[in-house]
């Protein structure tokens, strides 16, 4: 789960990170009130967007009174930005950030992320803050530092300093860049983040160390015991058809691709994705329907799929272990039924009640193409829709 700047912000302040102060608008009143009440020379107003790269696409506006406040508040309000992280269609705003200005010395990138090759916590930090973290892996990848955690220990004070003098921040600052560091994986690791990422960190004029930004992502699985964080969830950032899924508990994330796919399993689903990639075809999407799915689960993970404009023919693969293939075939069929089916239905099924499956599938009368295999089923939905 992602979650506001202005939210992350609050969060890690919790654990004594330095943010600057401000607070959340949602109308342009509201935001010179904020600023009324910051009292500061400068102020900065911030698009809230579950989305970075908001800066380079005018969503981050730097007021010196509050007639400007004003001016860029009405301007960004309702806007709908297109960064590189949105998409093409963009994201309309619809909270505010109204936040001090800050005296900026220079600017750093500091970010904590799981490493699936380690199976580790690292704690990357980069003297080329301020820009993409992926054009500086890309292009300068030695001016990127890791280090890694070692879950018993934690962050030890020696790899926080290490990785201060490593990005070169100044030596009377370096106490409190440990400091700030020290907070940030605290946070990371109570808060069950999956991604904590400061871009950028900025040392300041008058010799402080802070988060000019603030990215936090959260592990769905964790959610159950981190309850404050589940309130600062907003439905309006999300995909409809993500919601959905959710409130069937079927994990599903819409992509770009033409293909719906509906699998069992996360593995097999990532692999699925993998084979239609492989015949050079695109997913719409990610769906596992889980374990123990009911027809009705399925019939609903079905609706969902069709209702993607973008999906011109569905792909079904399911390996039938605990989950039945009849009860995925009349989920099909159900389905189906409801909401009309127009597409191209590539299905293959193996595993417990296969033969009953086919048998029902075949006997619906419903133009499905069976498919012999993962590959073979990968091929046909390809060619049907390209
Ligand atoms: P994004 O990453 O979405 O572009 P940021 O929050 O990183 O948004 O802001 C972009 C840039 O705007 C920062 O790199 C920084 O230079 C400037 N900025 C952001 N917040 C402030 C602030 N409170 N004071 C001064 N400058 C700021
Ligand atoms: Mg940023």
């Amino acid at each position: 789960m992602n979650i506001h700047e202005y939210q992350g912000k609050e969060v890690l302040r919790q654990f004594g990170v330095k943010v600057p102060n401000g607070y959340v608008a949602y109308t342009v009143d509201e935001a010179v009130q904020a600023a009324e009440k910051l009292g500061t020379a400068v102020t900065v107003v911030k698009a809230q967007i579950h989305a970075g790269g908001r800066g380079k696409a005018g969503g981050v506006k730097v007021a010196k009174n509050l007639e400007e406040v004003r001016t860029y508040a009405d301007e960004i309000l309702g806007k709908t930005l297109v960064t590189h992280q949105t998409g093409p269609e963009g994201k309309e705003v619809k909270r505010l950030l109204v936040e001090e200005g800050c005296d900026i010395k220079k600017e750093y990138y500091v970010g904590v992320v799981l490493d699936r090759v380690t199976s580790r916590v690292v704690f990357m930090a980069s003297e080329e803050g301020g820009t993409e973290i992926e054009e500086v892996a890309e292009a300068t990848p030695e001016k990127i530092f890791k280090e890694i955690i070692d879950p018993v220990i934690g962050l030890s004070p020696y790899q926080a300093r290490r990785l201060a003098f490593n990005i070169n921040i100044p030596d009377e600052l370096i106490g409190k860049a440990v400091q700030f560091m020290t907070a940030l994986y605290n946070a990371f690791i109570e808060k069950d983040c999956s991604i904590a990422e400061i871009n950028p960190l900025v040392t300041t004029g008058d010799g402080e160390v802070l988060a000019l930004d603030a990215k936090l992502n959260f592990d769905d699985n964790a959610l159950y015991r981190q309850k404050d964080i589940m309130e600062l969830r907003d439905l309006e950032e999300e995909d409809e058809k993500e919601i959905e899924a959710s409130e069937y508990d079927l994990s599903y994330v819409s992509l770009d691709g033409n293909i719906g796919c509906m699998v069992n399993g996360a593995g097999l689903a990532m692999s699925t994705m993998d084979i239609i990639n492989h015949y050079g075809g695109d997913p719409a999407n990610f769906l596992d329907v889980g374990g123990g799915a009911t027809a009705e689960k399925v019939t609903e993970a079905f609706k969902i799929i069709l209702s993607d404009s973008n999906v011109k023919g569905i792909f079904v693969n399911i390996f039938g272990g605990i989950m039945k293939c009849d009860v995925i075939a009349e989920g099909v069929i159900e389905a189906t039924k409801q909401v009309g089916l127009e597409l191209p239905l590539v299905v293959r099924l193996e595993g417990t009640n296969v033969d009953k499956g086919k048998q029902i599938l075949e006997e619906s009368g419903l133009n499905i193409t069976p498919a012999t295999s993962m590959a073979d089923g990968a091929e046909k939905i390809v060619s049907m829709v390209s």
